[in-house]
């Protein structure tokens, strides 16, 4: 059985088939052990009185708020209660000194791993329907049904559906070295695996090569996929590899990297234990913190879990 990563392992029964039935949907809504997780500009309140914890809610006191349609979305059942999450951006936070708003990276780490899953469903959700209130075919304004899975256009009849974006993520290594880049936006000494978004008609493998040699000159042969992630910012699903590098001498893409080096093994265990503290060392290179995968695919390479 593979690792689970943050934002992997939901808990919840998406009920995919059920959720077709707005009736039903509609009575989730009535019973009074349903939960509700509002999130405000994408963020969800969080109590923090003592462990933190998600702020699910009961339905009746944001009822005015789905009356006036903003978003809803059926996250699924669990043990035979409904788990919903609303768009509350529209709403004032009721005063609670023990809530807290905050963003999905920032908590992600402090709660319940199946908590974090149910987050990211909940804000790739929202943010989705956001984002695409317009049907794409005929620009009319389309309708969210089946409990927010799928929106639907009056006017066309067309479907759609809430997208994923597929990226590619991968550590590319020659015998005891490894490739990671750091990125232009990003200050400081902080390095990660190659990475960029699938193009159509592309395969994972296929794919790998292609954003390896782009970013760094260096050409890849045997490519092994180890474990993918959700990555809620907004919709991505991260697919991370070990690729094999043919070739040794880089070629960066100044417009998309500010460098790009070879680690030894050794160095990258160092880096590993770093990325872990929430003091870093100023100046010594480190990784991204465990929450993502790029963490994980370097840690298991340089502690010998993973070989290409
Ligand atoms: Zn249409």
């Amino acid at each position: 059985m593979e690792e689970i990563y943050c934002f992997a392992g939901n808990p919840l029964d998406r009920v995919s088939q059920r959720r077709q039935d707005a009736a039903w949907v509609a009575s989730l809504l009535q019973r009074p052990d349903t939960r509700l997780l509002p999130l405000q500009s994408l963020k969800p309140q969080v109590r923090h009185s003592s462990a933190v914890t998600l702020d699910w809610q009961s339905v009746a006191a944001w009822q005015p708020l789905i009356d006036a349609g903003n978003t809803l979305i059926l996250l699924g059942m669990r043990d035979g209660r409904a788990y919903f999450a609303l768009d509350a951006t529209a709403a004032t936070p009721p005063p609670d000194g023990d809530t807290v708003a905050m963003d999905a990276r920032a908590v992600a780490p402090l709660i319940d791993d199946g908590e974090a899953a149910i987050l990211a469903e909940a804000r790739s959700l929202i943010d989705w329907h956001a984002r695409h209130r317009f049907c794409a075919q005929c620009g009319t304004r389309s309708v969210p049904a089946a409990g927010g899975w799928v929106r639907h256009c009056p006017n066309c009849q067309a479907h759609h559906f809430p997208r994923v974006d597929p990226v590619v993520i991968m550590l590319a290594v020659r015998g005891e070295r490894c490739l990671l880049g750091r990125g232009r936006r990003r200050v400081g000494a902080r390095f990660s695996c190659l990475a960029g978004f699938m193009e159509p008609a592309e395969t994972l493998e296929e794919a790998v090569r292609r954003e390896v040699l782009e970013e760094s000159g260096i050409r890849i042969g045997r490519v092994r996929y180890l474990a993918s992630q959700p990555w809620p910012f907004p919709s991505s699903l991260m697919m991370g590899c070990l690729a094999e590098a043919l070739s040794e001498e880089i070629t960066i893409d100044p417009d998309e990297l500010a460098e790009v080096r070879w680690f030894e093994r050794e160095e990258v265990r160092a880096m590993v234990d770093r990325s872990r503290s929430d003091d870093p060392i100023p100046g010594l290179a480190t990784l991204p913190p465990p929450l993502a995968i790029g963490h994980q695919i370097a840690r298991r390479w340089a502690f010998g879990i993973d070989s290409v």
